[in-house]
């Protein structure tokens, strides 16, 4: 120790007020000494961490816990609230906006459709929103900083949308351009992979390996491997609609052919819909829409299923024998202890998922599929909002992790 350099000791200070105000996060409220105790760390490395956390306003001391005899501990808790961060979620149709706390708590909200702009049109209505958000927020507290989730080939280190076809950003350095609008860190990653990470973190799976599987407009995945998340060399990894599943398939705007996302994504399962009914196939659908086919959506089409609409329930029956498959490959490559299906396709259809469930159950190695959980994605609409927080309170706090008690 004698020959650790004075930057060593900043960075063991700062991973310490970490590690503490994690185990204050998920153990609070608890005292000092316990702390200490059930963590294996030292009183005085306890005292002063909790001392700057209290400080800055992340941890409050409440009330007094009950002791064997003496004087009665105070007890510390983790506070979400005297922090807050701007998340921005960008999908293929809306930029959403919002203020949460550390917990990922929605303060305000705001949704707006991107009406087909794309490239530098669509960064600039994009600063100009946040700007505007930014400006507007009148909640208290400070600012830990800006987190956003976008779809396509992100690097998080860097900060840069590689890739998005769908919105024709090709290597837009966000984290660089934000930072120096607005002053605050960024944070930029993946929608799917940021997901992933809120399921663990915020949602109904807590598990340390597990994928995360979206299907809607295309089909995406984020992969969590022993809590970190699988990125890839371009952070590329998970792009779970481009695998290549047939040969004589159609033409992918990837430039393959016969990728699974050309198959069983909304807009392939649309163009399904609208065949059928130029064909002249009956379907409730045609009648839902009031013979406005371009208002034909996913919850249209779950309505049909719901009220037993013959095509509906024939491609659902389509729909889960390719996701099936193409999960079974995954349940094989990657062992995962959760799998979940989100998106609009999925959300609500228990139908998919009893399929889905049943294909793997019949076609993946039964040693891996036995005890896997599968299930529906947990968060609702607000999902990547949350994702985007998940993202910088982990690189920021190393809140990934729901900890073990070891
Ligand atoms: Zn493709």
């Amino acid at each position: 120790m004698n020959n650790m350099k004075k930057g060593d000791h900043k960075l063991i200070q700062a991973l310490n007020r970490s590690k503490v105000l994690n185990k204050i996060r998920t153990e609070g409220p608890i005292s000092r000494i316990d702390l200490a105790k059930k963590n294996n760390i030292s009183p005085s490395t306890v005292a002063s961490a909790v001392q700057e956390l209290i400080k800055d306003g992340y941890v409050v001391e409440i009330g007094t816990g009950s002791s064997s005899g003496g004087r009665k501990p105070i007890l510390l808790q983790f506070n979400p609230n005297n922090h807050y961060l701007f998340a921005v979620a960008i999908t293929n149709s809306l930029i959403i906006l919002a203020a949460m706390n550390l917990e990922a708590s929605i303060l305000k909200k705001a949704t707006f459709p991107i009406d087909g702009l794309q490239g530098k049109e669509l960064v600039e209505r994009l600063l100009q929103l946040t700007d505007d958000f930014i400006r507007s927020y009148g909640g208290g507290g400070q600012c830990v900083g800006l987190s956003v989730t976008v779809p396509g080939i992100v690097s998080d280190t860097q900060g840069v949308v590689y890739y998005n076809t769908k919105l024709r950003m090709e290597n837009v350095p966000l984290k660089r351009i934000m930072e120096e609008q607005y002053g605050l860190r960024v944070w930029v990653e993946n929608d799917m992979n940021s997901v992933a990470l809120a399921e663990r973190r915020f949602g109904n799976y807590a598990y340390s390996n597990l994928i995360y599987i979206s299907i809607g407009d295309g089909l995406g995945s984020g992969i969590l491997i022993n809590d970190t998340l699988l990125r890839g060399k371009h952070g590329g990894a998970g792009e779970f609609g481009h695998t290549s599943v047939n040969w004589n398939g159609i033409r992918c705007e990837c430039g393959n052919i016969g990728c699974l996302d050309t198959s069983i994504s909304w807009v392939a399962i649309y163009s399904r819909i609208i065949t059928a009914i130029a064909t002249g196939r009956p379907t409730l659908i045609q009648e839902l829409s009031g013979g406005d086919y371009a208002k034909i959506d996913p919850s249209m089409y779950k309505e049909a299923l719901r009220r037993g609409d013959r095509l509906a329930i024939s491609i659902n029956e389509e729909v889960a024998e390719h996701l099936g498959a193409g999960i079974v490959n995954l349940v094989n490559m990657f062992n995962p202890e959760a799998l979940i299906l989100g998106g609009e396709m999925a959300l609500g259809n228990e139908e998919l998922l009893a399929m889905v469930r049943n294909y793997i159950g019949r076609h993946a190695m039964p040693i891996l599929a036995n005890d896997m959980v599968f299930g529906l994605a947990s968060l609702g609409g607000d999902d990547k909002l949350i994702g985007a927080a998940a993202v910088l309170l982990q690189d920021l706090f190393g809140f990934s992790l729901i900890e073990s008690s070891i």
